[in-house]
C-alpha cells in the first residue's frame, strides 16, 4: 500500500477523480445529504486527499470524530491486530477489548458502568430510555418527560430526533414520540417553570455543536445539577461532541464541576470506527436489567481495539493541557482577526478547547466552499456559524495556517 506524504499526493491515473465519483453517487445513494462537491480518498494526521489529488488541511475531522488525525499509527496497529484476531462475537459473549474500554472509560468519567453501542444517537437513545426505567422502578411512571433545549442536536432517531430542539429536523415525521419538551438553552428560570409533575430528566449539551458552537453560561450545568438534585429530576449531559478531550477536559462537563447521572459518548470515541456509549452511576445502572437493552454490533473488538488506544493517547500526561493551551492561541487568533476584518463581518468568535465557531454576517456554506477551495476543511453548524474541529493533535503552526486561510477568505467577500 502507498503511504501518502505531503509531497507525494497524487492518485493514481487508472483511479476516478471527483466529477466521476459525484456522479455515480448521485445516481445510487439516497440524496439526504448536502454533501461538499469532493470524494475524499486518503488521510494522514490533519492532512486529507481529494480524488483529484488536492491537498487539504482538515479542520472539522469527520465531525469532530478523528480527534488523533487521520490513520494514527498506533490506532492502525490496534485496529489491525484485532482485524487479525477476533472480529465480533455480540454481546451473548464476554470480550476483553470491550472490558478494557469499559475500565478505562469509566475511570475517566467518573461514572462507574459504561454501556456501548455505535453512534451518537444511539447514546442518547440509551439516556432516554434508562430514565424511563429508573422512574418506574422509583415508583413513578407518571415521570416519563424530558427537557431539552432549543437549538440543541441529540440525533435523528425518533425519539432523539424529537429531544432536538430544532424544528426544521421534526419537518415532516410526525407524529413524533411524547414526552419531550424544549426550552431556551442557558436560561434557568425557563427550566425551572418548564418542570412538573411529568418531568423526569434533563438532557442537556454543555456545549451546543450543532446548533452553532453555543456555550453554556456560566453556572448554568451547576444550576441545571442543583435543580435536578432539588425535584428528583435526572441530569443527562450528552457529551458526544464535547467529550473525548475535544474541550482541553476529559468530558466538557468537568469545567463545571458537576457530577452528571449519565452521560452519552460518540465521535471521536473509535476516531472513524462506530461506536458510542452511555456512562451512569451505579444507582440508575441498577433499572437497565438482563434483557432491558441491548446492541448486537454495541462494543464491537475492532472499534473497541481502537477507541481503547484512543482513550491511552487521550490519557497521556500534558495531552488536554496541551489541547487547552492549543485551544486559547486558536480562540485568541479568531478574536484577533474578527477585530481585523471590517467591523461586523464576524459577529462572534464561541468556543473552548478545539471547538471553535465563527458566526458570520451571512450564510456560512458559501464561505465554508470558498475555504474549501483554499485548501482548508470546516463545515457549516447553524445557519451562520463556520465550525471548526480539527484533531486534536493540530500544531500550533497548523492553526495559525487554518486562520490565515480564514482570514484572506473573509477579507474577500
Ligand atoms: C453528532 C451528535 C449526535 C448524534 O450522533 P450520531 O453518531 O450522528 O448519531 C448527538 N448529539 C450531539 C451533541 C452530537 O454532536
Amino acid at each position: 500500500m502507498r503511504k501518502p506524504t505531503l509531497s507525494q499526493p497524487s492518485p493514481s491515473a487508472a483511479a476516478p477523480g471527483n466529477d466521476s465519483l459525484i456522479q455515480k453517487a448521485k445516481q445510487h445513494l439516497l440524496q439526504n445529504y448536502k454533501q461538499q462537491p469532493i470524494a475524499l480518498v486518503r488521510g494522514l494526521g490533519t492532512r486529507v486527499w481529494d480524488a483529484d489529488g488536492k491537498a487539504y488541511l482538515d479542520c472539522i475531522g469527520g465531525i469532530a470524530v478523528c480527534a488523533l488525525g487521520h490513520c494514527h499509527p498506533e490506532i492502525v496497529a490496534a485496529a489491525k491486530a484485532q482485524l487479525d484476531t477476533l472480529w465480533h462475537v455480540s454481546n451473548v459473549f464476554y470480550s476483553q477489548p470491550q472490558i478494557d474500554l469499559a475500565e478505562q472509560l469509566t475511570e475517566w468519567a467518573g461514572l462507574p458502568r459504561a454501556f456501548f453501542c455505535n453512534s451518537g444517537a444511539e447514546a442518547n437513545e440509551a439516556l432516554i430510555k434508562l430514565t424511563r426505567k429508573v422512574m418506574k422502578d422509583r415508583g413513578t411512571p407518571e415521570r416519563f418527560e424530558i427537557i431539552s433545549f432549543e437549538k440543541s442536536f441529540h440525533g435523528r432517531t425518533l425519539a432523539t430526533v424529537t429531544a432536538t430542539g430544532q424544528p426544521k429536523y421534526h419537518a415532516g415525521f410526525e407524529p413524533l414520540p411524547a414526552g419531550f419538551q424544549h426550552v431556551p438553552y442557558g436560561d434557568l428560570e425557563a427550566v425551572r417553570r418548564a418542570v412538573g409533575p411529568a418531568t423526569a430528566a434533563i438532557l442537556v449539551e454543555p456545549i451546543q455543536g450543532e446548533g452553532g458552537v453555543r456555550m453554556a453560561p456560566e453556572g448554568f450545568l451547576a444550576g441545571l445539577r442543583a435543580l435536578c438534585d432539588e425535584r428528583g429530576l435526572l441530569l443527562l449531559v450528552d457529551e458526544v461532541q464535547t467529550g473525548m478531550g475535544r474541550t482541553g477536559k476529559p468530558f466538557a462537563f468537568m469545567h463545571d464541576g458537576i457530577q452528571p447521572d449519565a452521560i452519552s459518548i460518540a465521535k471521536a470515541l473509535g476516531n472513524g470506527l462506530p461506536m458510542g456509549a452511555m456512562l451512569c452511576r451505579e444507582d440508575v445502572a441498577a433499572s437497565l436489567t438482563p434483557g432491558t437493552h441491548g446492541s448486537t454490533f454495541g462494543g464491537n473488538l475492532v472499534s473497541a481495539a481502537a477507541a481503547n488506544v484512543v482513550l491511552r493517547l487521550l490519557r497521556q500526561p500534558g495531552f488536554l493541557a496541551d489541547v487547552q493551551a492549543k485551544g486559547e492561541h486558536f480562540l485568541a487568533g479568531g478574536r484577533a482577526l474578527q477585530a481585523a476584518l471590517p467591523p461586523g463581518r464576524v459577529k462572534a468568535v464561541r468556543g473552548k478547547g478545539l471547538l471553535m465557531g465563527v458566526e458570520l454576517d451571512r450564510e456560512a456554506a458559501p464561505v465554508v466552499a470558498k475555504l474549501r477551495d483554499a485548501g482548508l476543511l470546516v463545515n457549516s453548524a447553524g445557519e451562520t456559524t463556520v465550525r471548526f474541529a480539527p484533531p486534536l493533535i493540530i500544531t500550533r503552526q497548523e492553526l495559525d495556517e487554518a486562520l490565515g486561510i480564514l482570514q484572506r477568505v473573509l477579507a474577500s467577500l
